[in-house]
């Protein structure tokens, strides 16, 4: 199948359905300058995320936990949203979408802002980057106040960690059920830009299929992605342009 085929195969589909869900990872925000975790330019490289990500990690040594996360939060605040998270917005003014975000730049939600789309479809599943609270109280800063060395801590005496999801630390069960129930109710899945390797979230692909449904895949790497029926091989800003824009101006 060339790529024109796939993409009016995946146009035809999105265009005869109603729900839409979406699994978003980290090969989303590429092209807007944050390196995922396991590509070429990937985070994995220069640290190991899975002994940094984990609250043994924080626990035993905030400093270095603390040192990395500001590392990201940096590439984060200079980032902006690309075509391809603009093309999610807009699906989302179309049909009636939710996106399970594995990512934690805020990037989508910022372009769901823009467009006026209802920023509840987007589930932040691994949380948020942009953010951190205190382990203690619980009460909640922005990134950008935080001082730029050291552990930050609360005025209550606790500690400050990032909003994020670490290994081995549950999701929000709201979430869960969400993705529960649109496993069940979605009629098109779409898998951009992630190896769907991290569950629970990337079981909802496999619960979608099961009962007939398409996954579309945009990826430009098939081994690098998850399981899928139709594939759009090559970037987010680029694809998921080319596979909204004739959705513009129908009827949801
Ligand atoms: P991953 O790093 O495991 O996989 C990235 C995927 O993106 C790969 O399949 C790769 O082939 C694909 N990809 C690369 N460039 C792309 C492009 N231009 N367009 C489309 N796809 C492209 O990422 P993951 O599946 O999200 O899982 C890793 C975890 O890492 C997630 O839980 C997430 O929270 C976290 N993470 C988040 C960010 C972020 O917020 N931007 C960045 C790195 C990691
Ligand atoms: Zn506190």
């Amino acid at each position: 199948m060339t790529e024109d085929e796939a993409l009016a195969a995946a146009r035809r589909l999105l265009r005869e359905s109603r729900r839409v869900l979406v699994l978003a990872g980290a090969g989303l925000s590429r092209e807007s300058g944050i390196p995922t975790f396991r590509g070429e330019d990937g985070l994995w490289r220069r640290f190991r995320p899975e002994e940094l990500a984990t609250p043994g990690a924080f626990a035993r040594m905030p400093e270095q936990v603390w040192d990395w996360y500001r590392w990201r939060w940096e590439r984060v605040r200079e980032a902006r949203p690309h075509a391809g998270h603009r093309a999610l917005a807009r699906l989302a003014m179309c049909r009636r979408t939710t996106v399970a975000n594995q990512n934690v730049d805020g990037l989508l939600e910022e372009a769901y802002a823009a467009a006026g789309a209802d920023g509840r479809g987007v589930m932040a599943v691994h949380g948020t980057l942009r953010r951190a609270h205190c382990q203690r109280c619980g009460a909640s800063r922005e990134m950008g106040e935080l001082p730029a060395a050291g552990v930050p801590a609360c005025s209550c005496g606790g500690r400050l960690r990032p909003s994020v999801v670490w290994f081995g630390e549950e999701l929000d069960p709201l979430h869960l059920a969400r993705l529960a129930e649109e496993g069940e109710e979605a009629d098109l899945a779409l898998a951009v830009g992630t190896s769907a390797l991290v569950w629970p979230a990337a079981g909802v692909l496999p619960r979608v299929r099961r009962r007939g449904r398409t996954v579309v895949v945009v990826n430009p790497d098939r081994d690098a992605a998850g399981p899928g029926d139709l594939w759009l091989e090559g970037g987010a800003a680029r694809l998921l342009p080319a596979l909204v824009e004739d959705l513009d101006g129908e009827d949801a």
